[in-house]
């Protein structure tokens, strides 16, 4: 099947600002996630399509690349070399942390219910490895935070007794002032607006209803987070006071630079460095994977300094669903340094009898130069 044009698949004119293709990927995104369309092939395939045109296209330098040449730019290797410039990389992550907190919307309206009482939302941050990013991984953490007093079961008050109500606004929590001509109400200074003052306090938590712990808890990371990747344990901050609900504590992830691979979203890159006998003669390469394991690379003879490979599905998981980015492997020759006197004669050899055709760029460039000093 040919690939659909990514402005079409977008649904955008070619001069869409990047805020309209943003928009566009926000709306297809959330139409046709997989959460939301489960065992749907059609939608996995038009998430997954809208996914790709955005990558390109919220990158200037890949869709310039687009504009001019159309998909044949991103085929094998082919239009990218020269650094790996359109790998820069579409921010994905701050749409799909606004469209999970779409999915997750359901808690907010019983949170400003007793919003005055809720208790603090946490944050742990967490930083992991790249390969424990590829696998995802259980981890336990420890950290302090309030809970429940079990003495006074979190009204503060000494068992047996309980609070009186508020002396000063007669158990309301509001209170109401004359300013001029206005009456303004406002929240109970007394009591905070519950309505209840604690005569007896509890000794065990003076009161206050909950008590600082250390507490440990065991988290899963999912595989495919990013750095950055901000994950919500809902109920898992502080307790609430009097009834309030729970906080949450966030998990912000941080993942550690890699001693070979670069990501960029599910992508993976390296440079890989070759002689120029390789190069030009061609060889077998052995590269390593994330996954610890190896894969195998032809690279054909006159192959060039920059020409990328790319390996389908080795790159990162995609979040929440089953398939994997790729990885792109540049292959870079290096000139060699350091010669013995066998390998300089050779050389020398081999520069006496190289001929024209053996380097087209050299000749196309030197006729170009002698036709600029003729005219
Ligand atoms: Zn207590
Ligand atoms: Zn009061």
């Amino acid at each position: 099947m040919a690939k659909r044009d990514y402005y079409d698949v977008l649904g955008v004119n070619k001069n869409a600002t990047p805020e309209e293709l943003k928009s566009a990927y926000r709306k297809l995104a959330v139409k046709y996630h997989p959460d939301k369309n489960p065992d749907n092939k059609s939608a996995e395939d038009k998430f997954k399509e809208a996914g790709e045109a955005y990558g390109i296209l919220s990158d200037k330098s890949k869709r310039e690349n687009y504009d001019n040449f159309g998909h044949a730019a991103f085929e094998n290797g082919s239009g990218s070399q020269g650094g790996f410039g359109g790998f820069s990389g579409a921010d994905f992550s701050d749409i799909f942390e606004d469209f999970f907190g779409d999915f997750g919307g359901g808690r907010r309206s019983s949170r400003s219910r007793n919003s005055n009482n809720r208790g603090s939302d946490l944050r742990y941050d967490l930083t992991i490895t790249l390969e424990e990013a590829y696998t995802g991984k259980k981890q336990n953490i420890q950290f302090s935070t309030s809970e429940k007093c079990n003495t006074c079961r979190g009204n503060g008050s000494k068992p047996g007794s309980s609070p009186d109500r508020c002396t000063y606004c007669g158990g309301n929590g509001k209170v109401r002032s004359n300013q001029g001509f206005f009456t303004v109400q406002q929240t109970c200074p007394q009591c905070g607006g519950n309505g209840e003052e604690i005569t007896n306090p509890c000794n065990d938590c003076n009161g206050q209803g909950n008590k600082q712990v250390s507490k440990k808890i065991s988290v899963t990371i999912p595989k495919g987070v990013d750095d950055g990747t901000r994950i919500r344990l809902a109920g898992k901050g502080e307790a609430g006071t009097r009834g309030g609900t729970t906080g949450d504590l966030y998990l912000f992830i941080n993942i550690n630079s890699h001693e070979i691979f670069k990501r960029s979203d599910v992508n993976l890159f390296f440079e890989f460095p070759i002689s120029i006998a390789d190069a030009a003669l061609g060889v077998t390469i052995e590269i390593p994977t994330i996954d610890g394991k190896k894969a195998k690379i032809k690279i054909p003879d006159g192959t060039q300094d920059g020409k990328q490979f790319r390996l389908k599905g080795k790159g990162m998981p995609f979040m929440r669903r089953g398939d994997f980015g790729d990885l792109y492997v540049q292959v870079k020759t290096e000139v060699p340094v350091f010669l013995n006197k066998e390998q300089k004669e050779l050389l020398e050899k081999f520069r006496k009898i190289e001929n024209e055709k053996s380097n087209p760029s050299i000749k196309k460039f030197f006729s170009k130069v002698k036709s600029f000093w003729n005219s």
